[in-house]
């Protein structure tokens, strides 16, 4: 016979999405069980690159986060975007600022904080493997010696990632996109030049490169390529990674660098998006939107979205008001806040070219500083596109301002393109 619990709510998957929701509705009053097939408290998600954009920053704060993750050496990163289209990108002075901070300390440091929150309960090496109803829930979940829990809920959360079992369970589809890029990464120790701002080149249309700094001097190195090059790539992995990391214009300086860590890599990541659902549950993080990770999205995303939903249904669960009601608050939050940058962030994902519009842009932002403040607002995903739509923006961006220079690296009047070696780029 299996054992049987009541919660106000059950969340399933204790990364940032899970742990985010379940702290902020335990503030709340509501009792969480918080359900993690992992068994170690200290387990992290590996395949992630980590920058952590600014529209995280205030979740982080409201968590507290904060405190532990300066304590920690969490680096608070800015941010500088290279384009073929007129160079380098600065975020400006006064900018809000990401984190740099490895998934290594920032998972195990959340989830503490999570199973700490009074009316939390992390069942940690428990995975879901039945969902019985929703609106109330009835989830069966087990654990590594197949013993079982039947749990039952007034709310059923699925934060269990990119290929959520809740998803598969309630037979609630996702829109597909499709993904057409691949990353290739490992850390660094050394790497010049030595910078806290997250720097990003965009290989229009081959890909990208990135260096993420972390805390402890440890370095992300990222490399992007589209899937066309894959076979290429992967017959001499080293040689396509480093060539594509030291080929960058203004770019890193490895000679006093070491690799710290093997060359990771992944493949598969079409663009998902779960705009309904059913009764009595909801989507967070990646398991409602999962992302091109180009643009270093995924983390802010769950965090805000682990944040929206306790916000829109904490009163409902904790004075009894209209659940319903409160997920369709939250649904349509996610939609308004985040559908354009998926829609965005997804069609760039195919491995098309930058469009005309969108090279001028960033050709204006890289000399106007009215247009590089709308430009960093809306690629640090911390407003929508309607931002670059605004008259004063939209004005600029059509008729250039002669007498305005952005920064540009020394010797660089105008960029060259960078130098793309795989055959598919020729
Ligand atoms: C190559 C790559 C690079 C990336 N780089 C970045 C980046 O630089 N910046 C950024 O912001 N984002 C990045 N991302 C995206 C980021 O990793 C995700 O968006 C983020 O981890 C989503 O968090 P989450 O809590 O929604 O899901 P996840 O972190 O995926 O966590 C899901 C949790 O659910 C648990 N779980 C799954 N199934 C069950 C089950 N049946 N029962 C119980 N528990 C279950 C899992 O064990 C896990 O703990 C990257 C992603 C990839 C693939």
């Amino acid at each position: 016979l299996s054992e049987r619990r009541e919660f106000d709510v059950a969340v399933v998957g204790a990364s940032v999405a899970g742990c985010t929701a379940a702290r902020l509705l335990a503030q709340r009053g509501a009792r969480v069980a918080l359900i993690e097939k992992r068994p170690s408290p200290d387990a992290y998600k590996v395949t992630c690159t980590h920058a952590i954009l600014p529209p995280a920053a205030p979740v982080i704060a409201r968590l507290g986060l904060e405190p532990l993750l300066y304590e920690r050496g969490a680096i608070r990163t800015g941010a500088e975007i290279w384009t073929p289209y007129g160079g380098w990108l600065e975020l400006p002075d006064g900018a809000s600022r990401g984190w740099g901070v490895t998934r290594r300390t920032f998972d195990p440091l959340l989830r503490r904080l999570a199973a700490d929150t009074p009316g939390v309960e992390l069942l940690a090496g428990w995975a879901l493997k039945d969902v019985r109803a929703t609106g109330p829930a009835v989830i069966e979940v087990e654990d590594g010696s197949r013993r079982r829990i039947t749990i039952r809920s007034r709310l059923l959360v699925g934060a269990d990632g990119r290929d959520s079992d809740m998803a598969r369970l309630t037979r609630v589809p996702g829109r597909v996109l499709p993904h057409n890029r691949c990353f290739y990464y490992a850390y660094w120790k050394g790497v010049k030049p030595a910078t806290d701002d997250i720097r990003v080149w965009l290989l229009d249309p081959v890909g990208g490169a990135a260096h993420f700094p972390n805390e402890d001097g440890l370095s992300m190195l990222v490399a992007a390529f589209t899937r066309a090059q894959v076979p290429e790539v992967r017959a001499d992995l080293e040689t396509h990674y480093l060539r594509r990391l030291t080929g960058l214009p203004d770019g890193i300086d490895l000679r006093d660098a070491e690799r710290v860590s093997k060359i990771m890599g992944k493949l598969e990541m079409p663009n998902i998006i779960r705009l309904r659902s059913r009764l009595g549950l909801a989507f967070i993080g990646d398991a409602a939107l999962a992302t091109d990770p180009l643009f270093g999205a995924g983390i802010s995303f769950a965090l805000q979205t682990g944040q929206w939903l306790a916000d829109a249904t904490g009163e409902a669960l904790v004075a009894g008001a209209d659940l319903e009601a409160a997920l369709r608050r939250y649904r349509r939050r996610l939609l308004l806040r985040l559908g354009a940058h998926h829609w965005h962030i997804a069609g760039y994902s195919v491995g098309r070219r930058l469009n005309a519009p969108e090279r001028l842009l960033c050709r204006r932002a890289a000399r106007d500083p009215v247009v590089r403040e709308a430009f960093s607002a809306f690629f640090t995903r911390e407003r929508g596109p309607q931002t670059l739509a605004r008259p004063l923006v939209l004005g600029r961006v059509l008729v250039p301002r002669p007498d305005l220079t952005g920064r540009q690296p020394a010797g660089l009047s105008s960029p060259p393109e960078p130098e793309i070696p795989l055959k598919e780029a020729a």
